[in-house]
């Protein structure tokens, strides 16, 4: 289906963007960008050298494009993992003169146990009502699992963000809930997919109002052992991690402009998050996200196109200490909301992506159909009317921008998401240029189309 009567674009407009997307699905330029950022600098923590480095190497990439290139200030956490380890010393039916090791990683912002560790019997919840149905006191002293398994079914059935949802809440309150109730540490099952005793990490949340205790993700393995044994007698384990939180660090959101040629001031901005964890490399979380869009630019310069209004590509800061960077995007930025045509974030992993998700107004589904019909031919033609579309476009929907996200297979995705497994090797180069091809056909529509999408 290409042109029609009503739609918004010209016949040689939708022409373009098949020419967009058929490069963009031959080019290697994403996949060696990704390369780079995941192997040669590895993971990028917020506040860490690596993301300075990832900072100052992609703005040389886009400068090299053409682009004009800024740095947008943000303050940003500046978190550093220590030692993470944990062992049984006391369990039913051990050997005597033995430990048993388990394996857990500190979730992100945790505060140390004593720099020796802390000793204390393990008390099993697999969620909130099994918390509050416990007598008054049981978990005083001691260090509470919440053992919520993430939902392997729902993700197998395509649904594997909202099996994470399901899974996430524990690891972003369990801290401040096991706190209220006396505990002097918390764990949560790893809120993903993993198996091969792979933990999880990720953000938590601390409150004023109740002690800042230990916490850490332990593997879906040792959280089933755990519960095994708990259920038979006491548990205790000995618990070390030792994380600081160093003073907030400054920090800078990638901007580059493709100069729009009619309406410069109008911007239609194409991003990934270039902060990861630290475990793993982040090239499914979210260095995809930023090659992708890098991969937006580099075709525009490539054919010589350039579109009515300014492309903007940014690499957001701190996405998953706080989403920092968007905030001070929003605030350095605050008074030109509606020169924002439209935001795209690609922050859904890497693989097979299957249309676009859409968030403003209904009417967009309709207006968007000329571009899902240019990608068809790579079975990415559904539109999708959602509520979110990316944590650091959010804002920006919230304002009334019209927000975009690739939808993206996400049986998988959780396997590997912020894991020591989001490296290099899970991407599959086919389905990242599929993703760099929705991006950058999208970015494109969006700048040039004679009449701004709806809002
Ligand atoms: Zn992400």
């Amino acid at each position: 289906m290409i042109g029609g009567g009503n739609s918004a674009w010209t016949p040689e407009q939708l022409a373009q963007m098949a020419c967009l997307r058929d490069e963009a699905l031959a080019d290697p330029y994403a996949l060696n960008e990704l390369h780079h950022l995941t192997d040669n600098i590895g993971p990028r923590l917020s506040g860490s050298p690596q993301a300075q480095q990832a900072v100052d190497y992609v703005a040389a990439q886009m400068r090299a494009l053409g682009a004009n290139v800024t740095l947008e200030k943000a303050q940003v956490p500046h978190w550093v993992r220590g030692a993470e380890t944990a062992e049984l010393v006391s369990w039913p039916g051990q050997t005597p003169g033995t430990t048993q090791k388990v394996v857990l990683t500190a979730l992100g912002g945790s505060v140390a146990t004593p720099a020796e560790g802390l000793t204390a019997e393990v008390v099993v919840v697999d969620d909130w009502n099994q918390l509050h149905a416990l007598p008054p006191g049981a978990v005083k002293g001691k260090i509470l699992l919440f053992n919520h398994a993430f939902d392997k079914e729902l993700a197998a059935q395509g649904h594997g963000g909202e099996a994470y949802g399901g899974a996430v809440v524990y690891r972003g309150a369990g801290p401040i809930a096991g706190a209220s109730a006396g505990a002097i540490a918390v764990l949560v099952r790893s809120a993903g997919g993993a198996d091969f005793r792979l933990p999880h990490t990720g953000l938590t949340a601390y409150s004023e109002e109740v002690p800042k205790v230990p916490a850490a993700a332990v593997a879906a393995e040792d959280a089933e052992m755990l519960k095994n044994l708990a259920s038979q007698g006491p548990v205790k384990l000995h618990l070390t991690l030792t994380p600081q939180t160093l003073p907030a660090a400054a920090s800078y959101n990638v901007i580059a402009d493709w100069k729009g040629t009619e309406n410069p001031e109008q911007l239609v901005i194409v991003s990934g998050h270039l902060d990861s964890w630290d475990l793993g490399t982040g090239a499914l979380d979210d260095g995809a996200g930023v090659v992708v869009s890098m991969q937006a630019l580099h075709l525009l310069q490539k054919l010589g196109i350039h579109p009515r209004r300014t492309v903007r590509f940014v690499a957001w800061m701190s996405e998953e200490e706080g989403s920092e960077g968007a905030a001070a995007y929003m605030e350095d930025h605050k008074t030109e909301f509606a020169n924002h045509i439209g935001a795209i974030e690609s922050d859904l992993g890497a693989d097979h992506p299957t249309g676009i998700y859409y968030s403003g107004k209904s009417a967009l589904g309709g207006w968007l159909r000329p571009v899902a019909g240019v990608l068809s031919s790579i079975g990415a033609e559904t539109l999708v009317d959602s509520p979110e579309t990316g944590e650091d476009i959010d804002g920006l929907s919230q304002k009334g921008v019209p927000s975009f996200a690739p939808v993206q297979d996400s049986r998988f995705y959780f396997n590997y998401h912020h894991t020591a497994a989001d490296t290099f090797d899970k991407i599959n180069p086919r389905h990242l240029n599929e993703t760099a091809a929705i991006v950058t056909v999208l970015a494109y529509a969006l700048a040039d189309s004679p009449q701004p999408a709806p809002r």
